[in-house]
């Protein structure tokens, strides 16, 4: 059997070592003694171009011609442009209309795709695989870039600990860890080995920091953290993207611990560009310098400019502030033009690492544009990874898979016939209703299967902008429904969101199915039991009343353009499913946050695992279904634990994993530790190492880990980082509920 060998790399906040060549530091310089302060602060000024380039700008108010910023020189920036033609007529104003000729950055949110759309974050994250999320971040960046595209505003690396909390479907989850791992994998996706590549661009962490820690779920609302929790959960998966060499970072609408981040000199200078060396630039969020004002942090625009730059947020998002306020700011005395400075070296410093001085048109080529949008490898990577992202809960009787040939199949529900709903909340620059539905797949299975919506899911339009009208009254499809699932075997429903129910803004009080979906879901399953629920959705769901009564639940999420087919793949067993949930699925909305890396309380547990009179008297306290968890067509079977902490740096913790059912497929094994008593209390358990296994069965491999200082320590509550000597528990398993345990000492 073969050894596999893994090193856990975790946190060591060093200080960066990525400077800039000599090169670019020095054409850098020679490039800022040139500019004067209105062109400097023009770099640190981004416009929203959602505009006819040719035509004059919209009176915004604020800029009543960006053409003519860009013209001369105050423009460093725009979002939301993209497209060969658009592109190339914005940047020939900045390099051929502009005094400097200084190169105009193209940013955009390409999250999970462009054209060809991937699965929702959260799905990739499910995959826990690497390979596959950084392959659909490289492939979002071939398609963004060539169309004009330098620069993304992904990934989002929030922890998000609260299903309530709409961003949920935009991140990795609920787990640091595993954050962290995507996050490096989705920044060396973006920009490549080689930022100047015309095919890679300039990636963002975002939002910094503690965004995913909305009280009660709400959007934008505010954080209060405390320093482990800060340092040892939030801030991990940017650090891991600064060392991963991330472009730029975003900063965040919220206010952490009282101070709104986008006016936080702690995250942004002493952390982020201090301890951590970051040598990028600070993107703010849409307009979060202005929310300071409403913040009750800044008296007025002028304030919240001189705040913002004076806390290190380098380039303004739609606030106008620096355009608007800086010179008279410096004029005054209040900022000095060394930050200014500062903050323009950034910005340049990354327009020349992506070749834009050499090549300012490079990002948007036709012929590119014409021969790798949608390219065929595109959709087949796409369809890769949402095959790995989808994850099995439950399949009673091995009900799944369905067979190619036998029995009788029907299909209910609108989201089964949806092309748009799939594609997600957060694709910008796709075009509405490219996905393949489940519908159009499973045709190419079975002639034989009919369909029936039973509830539309909404009423009105839907797009990414207005926030979808769910439909509370029209059942009049459910009795067509009901004699439908009457006359068949199997029922396969797919029900959940639509795909504009999570993202930005979509905070949800209620995590049961949308709408009527639950009525139809118990009406049918009176009528028929046998039923198969396809879960689409952009966050965790509560459903108990279908976790007890649904014999097959496979949790799809909204899994992008190639979303039926991936889907029908599953369902006929010609991909054995191997997904793990990134996040907790709870019984109900009660139990927000819940998350599997708990304290614990000072309660004892009983066998049961109930915690004495720490509990909920209506409601169990644990996930429904835990993170971590997912099953296959097949089973594994974890033995022979083995712990050696002979070597204090290097404890290896080593198990045996065998496919011991009828079909190949792949397991994700976990490694969880628990350090159990130190100075300051520590979670019940926290991932520390995943290793994804594909294994033929009756086949069996060893799985080995190694635990060294980088996962074994903690900050403390002054954010120092410490490893201390004492008992540790270890957990080997196929989830964070279940495992092999084991211990050893320091
Ligand atoms: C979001 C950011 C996004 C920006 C630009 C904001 O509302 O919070 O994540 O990058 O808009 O679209």
């Amino acid at each position: 059997s073969a050894v596999i060998k893994i090193l856990i790399t975790g946190l060591i906040f060093t200080i960066s070592s990525t400077h800039a060549s000599e090169s670019t530091e020095s054409r850098v310089e020679a490039l800022l003694a040139k500019m004067t302060l209105t062109e400097k602060i023009g770099q640190m000024n981004q416009y929203n171009g959602f505009w006819d380039v040719t035509g004059p700008a919209p009176s915004e108010g604020d800029a009543k011609n960006k053409h003519d910023h860009i013209r001369t020189g105050l423009v460093g920036s725009v979002l939301n442009v993209s497209g060969v033609e658009d592109v190339r007529a914005l940047q020939k104003l900045a390099v051929e209309g502009s005094r400097l000729g200084i190169p105009l950055l193209f940013g955009l949110d390409v999250i999970h795709g462009h054209r060809t759309v991937f699965p929702i974050p959260l799905a990739e994250a499910a995959s826990w695989d690497l390979d596959a999320i950084e392959l659909s971040a490289r492939l979002s960046a071939v398609e963004a870039s060539a169309r004009g595209i330098n620069w993304t505003f992904a990934p989002m690396v929030d922890i998000s600990r609260d299903a309530r909390w709409g961003r949920v479907m935009e991140g990795a989850g609920e787990d640091t860890y595993l954050a962290q791992k995507v996050a490096v994998a989705r920044v060396r996706g973006f920009q490549g080995d080689d930022l100047s590549r015309a095919d890679t661009i300039a990636a963002t962490a975002k939002h910094f920091a503690g965004y995913g820690f909305a009280e009660a779920g709400r959007d934008y609302n505010t954080v209060d953290l405390g320093t482990p929790t800060l340092y040892n959960v939030v801030l991990p998966p940017f650090k891991a993207s600064v060392d991963a060499g991330v472009a730029t970072i975003m900063n965040a609408f919220n206010i952490l611990n009282g101070v709104p981040a986008t006016g936080d000199t702690f995250l942004q200078r002493d952390i982020l560009k201090g301890q951590w060396g970051f040598q990028g630039f600070v993107i703010s969020d849409w307009g979060s310098g202005k929310e300071m004002v409403l913040h009750g942090f800044a008296n007025d625009l002028e304030h919240a400019a001189q705040l913002a730059v004076t806390a290190g947020s380098d380039m303004d998002m739609e606030s106008y502030m620096y355009i608007k306020h800086l010179e008279t700011l410096v004029a005054s005395g209040k900022v000095n033009e060394t930050l200014i400075d500062d903050a323009v070296r950034r910005i340049l410093k990354v327009k020349f690492d992506l070749g834009l001085f050499d090549d300012p048109y490079r990002y948007a080529d036709s012929v590119r544009e014409s021969t790798l949008i949608n390219h065929p490898k595109h959709h087949a990577a796409a369809l890769d990874v949402a095959k790995k992202s989808m994850v099995l809960l439950k399949n009673e009787n091995q009900l799944l898979p369905l067979s190619k040939t036998k029995g009788k199949l029907a299909i209910i529900g609108d989201l089964a016939d949806d092309k748009n709903s799939p594609l997600g909340s957060w694709r910008i620059g796709s075009i509405d209703n490219t996905a393949v539905s489940l519908t159009e797949a499973v045709a190419r299975y079975r002639q034989d299967i009919p369909f029936e919506q039973g509830v539309k899911l909404s009423v009105g339009e839907e797009s990414f902008l207005q926030e979808i009208v769910v439909n509370e009254t029209d059942r009049s499809g459910i009795a067509e429904a009901v004699a439908l699932a009457k006359q068949v075997d199997t029922v396969v429903m797919m029900l959940g969101e639509h795909g504009f129910q999570s993202g930005e803004g979509r905070s949800r009080t209620d995590l049961g199915l949308p709408g009527l979906q639950q009525e139809l879901l118990e009406a049918v399953h009176a009528a028929n039991p046998n039923i198969v629920l396809l879960l689409s959705t952009g966050r965790p769901l509560a459903l108990p009343w279908a976790a007890e009564h649904i014999p097959a639940i496979l949790v799809t999420w909204q899994l992008g353009t190639q979303s039926g087919n991936a889907i029908a793949e599953v369902l006929f067993g010609d991909h054995n499913p191997a997904g793990k949930l990134p996040v907790s699925f709870p019984y109900n909305v009660g139990q927000m946050p819940l998350y599997y890396n708990r304290m614990n309380t000072g309660r004892p547990a009983n066998v049961d695992g109930n915690v004495f009179w720490s509990h909920y008297i209506d409601s169990p306290s644990d996930a429904l279904f835990p993170f971590g968890f997912g099953l296959s067509y097949t089973r594994f079977e974890l033995s022979n634990l083995r712990i050696d902490a002979s070597d204090k740096s290097a404890v290896r913790v080593s198990v045996d994993v065998a496919n011991t059912g009828k079909r190949a497929g792949e397991e994700v094994v976990q490694l969880y530790l628990h350090d159990r008593v130190a100075s300051i209390a520590r979670p019940v358990k926290e991932l520390k190492g995943f290793r994804k296994v594909a294994i033929e069965p009756g086949a069996n491999q060893t799985v080995e880990f190694i635990l060294n200082d980088e996962t074994l320590g903690f900050f403390n509550q002054h954010g120092e980082w410490l490893v201390e000597a004492g008992e540790f528990g270890v957990m080997v398993g196929t989830s964070s509920r279940q495992g092999l345990r084991g211990e050893f000492s320091l």
